[in-house]
């Protein structure tokens, strides 16, 4: 496997604050670099906010909610909502540029899936938020009660570095459809997409002061998430900093939604049609790198067709490139970070020291470039394996065989976790038996992230807090008055 480079067209950028309308650097003058996974070169610098920036971006979304935002009919802010998304999809090729620089992620997935779902977010909010019923009940000739809803205040917003604009905007999206204003935090790694947007909602119209963004480490996150005068916080990371997040949360009682880690299972039964589950076991392993909080890395094979599985599984899996996010033909790019890879390759060595048994991987690649890590498929391995039990979060995914359906479910909620899971059947009895036996908040059934943006997304157990999409982002992003009228 070779690693070409190609010439970039779009110049990448440093990244500021944006607080109350205007780019702004840090009062302590501190920086930092962002670094391109794929070439290890120096992309930029980004801005460390620490308290100072946090409370002036408090400060600004606070003011913000009266005045303009506050006042504006939803008609005029559903258009500033859709507007956004269409300026996404007007800079598609610049944002996924930036997007692929900045992750490591092939070009072609940052356009077709980071960018263009990030436009369809606000098209989607900008329309739902216009259609929201509120509650309302007669009781007899005694009263009528009715809810009216406003916003949540000021939400902060706290984002990881794997989807970066398309999970930034999923809760965006819905916070602006709310009447909200906002401090955002992206992703330290993966810095760039989120300063362009502030841009672009500028363009948009929406007033000074209700985006705000700070950039920084994890630091900066727990100004904005201990922050007397912030009152939500919506994020998406590792579930060991939403412990943290809920503590710090606590003395002033934020409302919270979390979208944590997960250890998904992908279980597929004997009579499953086999052309499917190797095309969609692919994408749900390898795409952007293993990367994605759904992708389903513990694989279960019923042993009648474990063999024949792992022979065309593998086979198919050897075919993906590895290499360069701009080349066309890529299929896995680069680890996001040196940190990020160190923890995939350690993982690597831990399943080696448990006796893994590598079908293909379990090698790093071009290292003297970026950080690539192969394909890897380990058999072998005990359901004791910390492989098998703690999220990896790459290119690294475990099959075992089982023989019963009672075996398998055993298995597959034997954790703490509980975001997704696909079942692979043609038997629609068995599908609909054991989908609703699995303990996560999610299963696909011989399919994989196939969304609907109105369906309830989100984990249960340590994967997550409350669900995100729909009626159920509105529900977080608003506040209910119910109001009871004596007649
Ligand atoms: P992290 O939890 O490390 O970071 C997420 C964000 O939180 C970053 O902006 C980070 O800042 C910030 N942060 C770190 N520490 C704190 C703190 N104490 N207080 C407030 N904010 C803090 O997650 P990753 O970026 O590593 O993302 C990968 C994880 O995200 C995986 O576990 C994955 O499963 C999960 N994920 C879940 C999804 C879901 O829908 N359930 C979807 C996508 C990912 P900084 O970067 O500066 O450290």
């Amino acid at each position: 496997m070779q690693l070409t480079r190609h010439n970039s067209k779009v110049k990448t950028i440093d990244c500021s604050h944006y607080i109350n309308g205007e780019f702004v650097q840090s009062k302590s003058g501190e920086t930092f670099e962002n670094i391109n996974p794929a070439t290890k070169a120096v992309l930029g610098t980004v801005q460390i906010g620490g308290k100072e920036e946090v409370d002036l971006a408090v400060k600004a979304a606070r003011k913000a909610l009266k005045g303009e935002w506050g006042s504006m009919p939803l008609k005029k802010r559903s258009q500033i909502i859709r507007k956004i998304g269409d300026l996404i999809l007007e800079r598609l090729d610049e944002l996924a540029h930036l997007e692929s620089l900045d992750t490591g992620k092939p070009i072609w997935l940052a356009k077709k899936v980071d960018i263009d779902r990030a436009a369809n977010n606000f098209h989607f909010f900008a329309d739902y938020m216009t259609t929201t019923t509120n509650e309302s009940y007669q009781q007899d000739d005694i009263a009528i009660h009715y809810s009216v809803r406003k916003p949540v205040g000021v939400v902060g917003l706290i984002n990881p570095w794997n989807l970066p604009l398309l999970l930034l905007t999923w809760k965006l999206a819905p916070a602006l459809a709310g009447g909200n204003t906002v401090v955002m935090k992206p992703s330290e790694v993966t810095p760039m997409t989120a300063t362009v947007l502030v841009e672009i909602c500028k363009e948009a119209g929406v007033p000074d002061g209700v985006i705000n963004l700070v950039h920084g480490l994890g630091e900066t996150g727990a100004a904005i998430t201990s922050h007397e005068d912030v009152d939500a916080i919506a994020f998406t990371g590792e579930t060991t900093t939403g412990t943290a997040i809920m503590k710090a949360a606590a003395p002033t009682l934020k409302k919270l939604s979390f979208e944590l880690g997960g250890k998904n299972p992908n279980i597929i039964f004997a009579d499953a049609d086999l052309d499917d589950v190797i095309e969609t076991t692919l994408k749900s392993s390898f795409i952007n790198q293993g990367e994605v909080c759904l992708c389903g890395s513990r694989i279960y094979v019923q042993r009648q067709i474990y063999d024949e599985f792992l022979d065309r599984f593998v086979d198919a899996a050897k075919k993906l490139k590895v290499g360069d996010p701009f080349d066309p033909e890529t299929k896995v790019g680069a680890m996001v970070s040196e940190e990020h890879y160190n923890k995939v390759v350690s993982y690597i060595n831990i399943a080696k020291e448990e006796g893994g048994n590598f079908l293909l991987g379990g090698k790093t690649l071009f290292e003297d470039k970026g950080f690539y890590i192969e394909p890897t498929i380990i058999t072998g391995l005990g359901t004791d394996s910390r492989c098998v039990r703690e999220e990896i979060f790459g290119p690294v995914v475990t099959v075992l065989p089982f023989d019963t359906e009672e075996e398998v479910l055993e298995q597959v909620n034997d954790t703490h976790y509980g975001l997704s899971a696909s079942v692979w059947t043609t038997d629609v009895k068995r599908a609909a038996r054991f989908s609703a036996q699995i303990e996560a908040g999610m299963v696909w059934v011989n399919t994989w992230f196939l969304r609907d943006l109105r369906t309830p997304f989100g984990g249960m157990k340590h994967s997550g807090i409350g669900r995100e999409g729909g009626t159920h982002s509105i529900d977080f992003y608003t506040e209910l008055t119910n109001v009871t009228l004596k007649l």
